[in-house]
């Protein structure tokens, strides 16, 4: 689908993809549904659990109570996505869905598992009503499957549709930081709740996509925790149990916005000169390759979970999370990228050591440790001249 719509993008001449974010977005998805892999069973257990000790009705499948469930589930999806903007402790896990400036189908693939965690404490009100588990977990899967098609640029107004769904036109909205589109339309299958509750917004001019103060840093743990820390920065500067709740609870407009700066400096991410690459198609070239290789390694794992044993799944687990941040890395051509590279050389060893048992793998990594140590000048000398296409190293 990903590739179909930016063909037609092609064709009609329209850039809705740039290589940076789109790779980042893609990132942000491999590890969410990496992490899924080990955490949905926990969701339905959670439901099961409350549906069994607290439910105040008992519902049982049937044409109406599947309806009535599929309201209730977009009704309460409508007020997590509400708070998940107006609230500062949700709107750091929410974040991350809104940091691309493009808007594209890769876009539907920036959810976190800290996003699906606050979800599921939402939902948590479903089983206590009374439905169960069962019904309500298949429900999630379709509706999960809605967003992704209103993720594009290439559809335009669709009619009467207009009235009763979330469109594309309607999620471009939502995704846009012009001052009178902000805080709109917030809706996932139906655009009714926002008509109902005040917050619909009609897409009139054209919108601009990403958050109000741009992140600029492609850091895959930027990314993903820079509101947190934003956040936990404020609240110390805060004096006042009181004011601190407040701000915790309070919307995103009541952060400094200076202490991302600070906070960027102090943790190395700030915004520097892109101009260290000679040769872009090589590193574009070699992330690419780590993103597909992902992609078989995450398929596989899918495929294959209760057959592979847990250890096994941790290792390929962290090896793909190291990935992320490498590509991340790459992508900002930060230097220390060759110790990610150390670290994930570590890992596929130690995996290799795991399955196979093989002793003779132990006296090569430390040959292998001491030629590194040796070498590590000219290592490092001839990677960074593969990557950057390079002569000398890149500076910091
Ligand atoms: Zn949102
Ligand atoms: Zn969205």
């Amino acid at each position: 689908m990903m590739g179909l719509e930016y063909l037609l993008a092609k064709a009609m001449k329209k850039v809705y993809f740039r290589f940076n974010d789109s790779i980042a977005n893609v990132s942000v998805g491999i590890a969410e549904r990496l992490l899924d892999l080990f955490t949905v069973g926990a969701f339905y257990g959670v439901y099961d659990y409350l549906h069994h000790h607290y439910a105040l009705l008992s519902i049982k499948p049937s044409a109406w109570t599947w309806v009535a469930l599929f309201f209730a589930t977009d009704f309460v999806w409508y007020w997590y996505h509400r708070f998940a903007h107006e609230v500062n402790l949700f709107w750091a896990a929410h974040v991350v869905h809104h940091q691309s400036e493009e808007f594209n189908y890769t876009v539907s693939a920036r959810i976190t598992v800290f996003q699906a965690l606050i979800r599921t404490g939402f939902w948590a009100i479903l089983p206590i009503i009374g439905f169960p588990a069962g019904m309500i977990t298949t429900l999630l899967l379709f509706h999960g499957l809605y967003p992704f098609f209103i993720h594009t640029r290439t559809i335009g107004k669709l009619g009467f549709l207009e009235y009763i769904l979330v469109t594309p036109s309607h999620h471009r909205v939502h995704h846009a930081s012009n001052p009178q589109y902000l805080d709109k339309n917030y809706g996932d299958v139906l655009i009714i709740w926002d008509k109902l509750f005040g917050t619909f917004a009609p897409e009139v001019e054209e919108p601009v996509y990403g958050l109000t103060k741009p992140l600029r840093s492609y850091s895959f743990l930027w990314q993903q925790f820079h509101t947190l820390l934003e956040l936990l920065e404020a609240t110390r500067r805060t004096s006042g149990i009181r004011a601190k709740v407040r701000l915790l609870f309070g919307p995103p407009d009541r952060i400094d916005g200076q202490i991302r700066d600070q906070l960027a400096t102090r943790f190395f991410v700030a915004a520097h000169p892109l101009t260290l690459v000679q040769s872009i198609t090589r590193l574009r070239g070699y992330v690419v390759g780590q993103i597909i290789n992902l992609l078989i390694l995450l398929f596989g794992l899918t495929l294959f979970e209760h057959q592979i044993p847990l250890l096994w799944q941790v290792m390929m687990a962290l090896f793909i999370l190291l990935t992320l941040i490498n590509c991340g890395a790459i992508l900002e051509q930060r230097q220390w990228v060759i110790h990610l590279e150390l670290a994930r050389l570590i890992v596929l060893w130690a995996f290799l050591y795991v399955t196979t048992g093989d002793p003779i793998l132990i006296i090569l990594a430390y040959i292998g440790a001491i030629s590194w140590w040796a070498y590590q000048s000219l290592i490092q000398r001839v990677y960074f001249n593969f990557l950057f296409g390079l002569a000398k190293q890149p500076a910091q």
